[in-house]
């Protein structure tokens, strides 16, 4: 097991907000360097030189290993990634195009899978580092209308399990954390939201807390799965 540095290089998808965004702001305060990944970030204030950012369509399949073997290049001593870009659409399965079905599950697996596949390799090489994927409570139950997205989170709760069996002698660490509603933009564009009060939702601050506490574990520790959830599951149907 080697020992790592204090001061992490982290790379962190989604980063331009909601959960990505808050995990990204926690780990600058911490001193990490973040490499954030989105496609868009103009809501980010300049001027943070322990910030640098990629604009990429991570559904971008085709472009994906190129673009992922570029930022290792740039950045060898990376030592985590955060897998956490995503996007959520919901309805009966037969409401789906088929390729709609098609974007959800790039957008909510296979580029995961991607990254795992381009980044892990240095990982191990470097004999130590952490995989933090963001499940979610779907995950862990399917439901209702929730089966594209469903089927991808659970999909990501194998590639964790897998994936933790195959690093754990390279002394890499993984684990996954399933959230259950998270106050963000996720919700922008669906007909319903997690309820207002306070304990009807989960702060993206939450799961940073999560990401922190995975992260600074000691080495020969690892968390295999972290479930958070409010304290009163509440959802608001918008008019
Ligand atoms: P969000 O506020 O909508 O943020 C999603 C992030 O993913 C954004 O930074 C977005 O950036 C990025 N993203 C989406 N598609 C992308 C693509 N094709 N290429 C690159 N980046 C992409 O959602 P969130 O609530 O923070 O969700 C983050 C993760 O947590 C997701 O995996 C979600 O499934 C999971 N989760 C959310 C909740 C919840 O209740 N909110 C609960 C459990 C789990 P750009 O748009 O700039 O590309």
């Amino acid at each position: 097991m080697q020992n790592r540095p204090e001061k992490r290089k982290i790379l962190v998808t989604g980063a331009s907000r909601g959960i990505g965004a808050a995990i990204t702001r926690r780990l600058l305060a911490k001193g990490s360097q973040v490499i954030g990944v989105a496609r868009d970030f103009t809501g980010w204030p300049e001027g943070q030189p322990q910030l640098e950012t990629f604009s990429l369509d991570l559904a971008d399949l085709d472009g994906l290993p190129h673009q992922l073997g570029e930022i290792a290049r740039l950045h060898p001593e990376l030592d985590g990634l955060v897998l956490n870009a995503g996007s959520g659409q919901f309805g009966s399965l037969e409401q789906f195009s088929y390729r709609q079905i098609r974007e959800m599950v790039e957008t909510n697996l296979l580029q995961h899978i991607f990254i795992a596949r381009a980044l892990i390799p240095r990982l191990k090489r470097l004999g130590y580092g952490d995989l933090i994927i963001i499940g979610s409570e779907a995950a862990l139950t399917g439901g209702r209308k929730g089966a594209v997205y469903s089927a991808c989170k659970f999909a990501l709760r194998g590639l964790a399990q897998s994936l933790r069996e195959e690093c754990s002698q390279s002394g890499v660490r993984v684990s996954l954390i399933n959230p259950g509603m998270v106050d963000t933009p996720f919700y922008d564009n669906l007909d319903f939201a997690p309820g207002e009060a306070p304990e009807n939702h989960l702060r993206a601050e939450d799961v940073a807390n999560a990401v922190e506490m995975v992260l600074q574990a000691h080495p020969g520790t690892v968390f295999d799965e972290i479930n958070i959830n409010p304290l009163k599951k509440v959802i608001r149907f918008k008019k």
